[in-house]
């Protein structure tokens, strides 16, 4: 980060930053990991949606998974291939079904028996037929926080085996429809394999039960989630999709022409981004001192959302430690970015790096307090 520096001091702060080169090396790694299986890679567009990134995304020849019509629009304009596109969400609006239906989007993936009618009844209105996977809850835990996980009967996502038998009997009767697949997502930010395992191994007991419903889909798609190692972004900064990839060829059964299908959001960009900041003040405190920054949680809100913590760095200082809260200048005590940091001396106009920001930083951005939003530049 460091030899960035001269560039960083001539932007004005906050603003993020993104690594070309290292998007470009982890989008090679996941197609080489996934063409060994012929596995179908969609990023989750959600995760960061600028359009220089969706483009590269797109190069590489993946396709994208969207969760808003918005979304669906924004991944067209980037070039992605309509038959490419599926969207997700428990909650779409009757526009965004149409423009999924408009746009002839490869699947929606529905969550409800309600959602099914009305996708139904909007197609039909057009004489289409949508392509639906079924977003199955299948109830299997994963080491996160308790805000990501999706996975559980008691979340809101998915539609949960003990209603399939009442969804294959609406699939009978909603004739715009047709089933091409199932799906599952059951979290994010997941670093144990053993959960993906565990997803493998009910989606084997899932296939059953379709199998013994004489229902065979065409595709499977296992969503996203694989985590990133927030603590040491250039030793890990490219997560382990070899080791992941593997996971689902060891344990998922496929029957035979089945596809297997991807979702993956932050393992794909969170480590090539960064926000850099500014030091205002620096405010002597009780049991510490107080880094007061010009980015805040209106920037960055993983921290006060999910209790996450952003590798920080001083870019500016190569003094000795000392004891540091970096706090934001929004009128929230949760916007803080770290508590009892060692960081060296620092000092006012000092520049500051949040690392690991590519996914679901400048996405979640808001102009509370009435901030301007920050611009974002890329290294090429
Ligand atoms: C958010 C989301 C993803 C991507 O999750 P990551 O943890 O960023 O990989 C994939 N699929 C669905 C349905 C999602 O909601």
């Amino acid at each position: 980060m460091k030899e960035h520096l001269n560039t960083f001091e001539q932007y004005k702060t906050p603003f993020f930053w993104y690594d070309v080169t290292l998007l470009e090396n982890t989008l090679k790694t996941i197609k080489t990991e996934s063409d060994k299986y012929g596995y179908h890679v969609h990023y989750a567009v959600k995760a960061n949606a600028n359009q220089p990134i969706l483009r590269k995304i797109e190069e590489i020849g993946f396709g994208a998974d969207c969760v808003s019509g918005n979304e669906v629009l924004a991944s067209v304009q980037a070039g992605f291939s309509h038959d490419k596109i599926v969207f997700a969400g428990v909650g779409k609006s009757d526009d965004e079904i149409n423009i999924g239906l408009d746009t002839n989007i490869f699947c929606f993936n529905v969550e409800s028996i309600p959602e099914m009618e009305v996708i139904n009844e909007l197609a039909a209105k057009k004489g289409k037929i949508a392509k639906i996977a079924l977003r199955i809850n299948p109830n299997v835990n994963a080491a996160t926080h308790h805000y990501i996980t999706t996975g559980l009967q008691e979340n809101k996502f998915g539609i949960n085996m003990w209603e399939m038998e009442d969804v294959l009997s609406a699939l009978e009767r909603l004739k715009s429809l047709q089933l091409i697949g199932i799906h599952f997502h059951i979290g994010s930010q997941i670093n144990n394999l053993d959960d993906f395992k565990g997803l493998c191994l009910r989606a084997n007991e899932i296939q059953e039960w379709f199998y013994k419903h004489q229902i065979i889909v065409d595709h499977v798609n296992v969503g996203g989630g694989l985590g990133i190692d927030y603590d040491n972004p250039d030793a890990n900064a490219i997560p382990n999709f070899e080791a992941y990839f593997k996971v689902f060829s060891d344990h998922l059964k496929l029957r035979p022409k089945q596809e297997l299908h991807f979702e993956l959001g932050r393992a794909v960009v969170g480590q090539c981004g960064s926000l850099i900041t500014k030091v205002l003040y620096v405010k002597k405190g009780v049991e510490t001192n107080f880094a007061i920054v010009d980015a805040g949680m209106t920037e960055l809100i993983r921290p006060a959302l999910y209790q996450a913590t952003h590798k920080i760095e001083n870019l500016t200082s190569n003094k000795a430690e000392n004891r540091y809260d970096v706090v934001g200048p929004i009128c929230e005590s949760s916007d803080c970015f770290g508590k009892a940091l060692m960081l060296p001396e620092t000092q006012r106009n000092d520049i500051i790096a949040l690392r690991s920001t590519g996914a679901y930083g400048e996405v979640m951005a808001s102009q509370y307090n009435l901030r301007t939003l920050a611009k974002a530049y890329y290294s090429k």
